[in-house]
């Protein structure tokens, strides 16, 4: 069970992250990460090279020129997001499965190419006023950018059916569990 894909998505705040560093945390999987780059800032408690590569916006654009993403997007204005070939390669050469967190559109692009050698999953967030509250609680971002990640929700909810599965994340406990039922029915098929 090698070089197999696996996509989580959602909204901002919906609880992916958590839930994709619990399954990281579970050896059975064999999952390597990709570290995406970015060119939105840092956050006090990532780390460059294994949260994100944070990049420029300058550098970015000349590595989409380059066509060293297999998919990248303008996730919020002038906030750039992509997935860098050469970390699929790192990843799948060491022999190991991919484990994606990246926003709906990307999961839907990476899922095209890769078909049935990848599985999507939704991460859906109880209700809209419960994501609101999570992300505020999160602290993160400005208000500028919490504002931003609350206007993008409506549109990224539309996007749900088109995964292979939704988990809809009301508690915790029970969506981790669900998402790695999920991860290891795929892995093990
Ligand atoms: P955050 O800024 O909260 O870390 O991420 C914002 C959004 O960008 C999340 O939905 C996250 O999954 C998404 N994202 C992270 N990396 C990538 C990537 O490589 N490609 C795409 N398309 N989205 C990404």
């Amino acid at each position: 069970m090698s070089g197999k894909l696996v996509i989580f998505s959602g909204p901002s705040g919906a609880g992916k992250s958590t839930i994709v560093n619990h399954l990281k945390s579970i050896g059975e999987f064999n999952f390597g990460f990709s570290v995406s780059a970015t060119t939105r800032p840092k956050r006090e408690n990532e780390n460059n090279g294994s949260d994100y590569h944070f990049l420029s916006i300058d550098d970015f654009k000349s590595r989409i020129e380059d066509n060293e993403f297999i998919e990248w997007e303008e996730v919020y204005p002038n906030q750039y997001y992509g997935t860098l070939k050469s970390e699929v390669n790192r990843i799948t050469l060491n022999g190991k499965n991919l484990l994606f967190d990246v926003d709906v559109v990307g999961g839907t692009n990476i899922k095209r190419q890769y078909k049935d050698n990848a599985i999507s999953v939704f991460i859906q967030p109880p209700s809209p006023e419960v994501l609101e509250a999570r992300l505020k609680s999160r602290k993160t971002e400005s208000e500028e950018n919490l504002n931003k990640r609350l206007k993008k929700t409506r549109l990224e909810m539309t996007y749900a059916r088109r995964f292979d599965k939704i988990i809809v994340n009301d508690d915790l406990e029970t969506a981790k569990r669900e998402a790695e039922a999920i991860v290891r029915d795929f892995l093990l098929k």
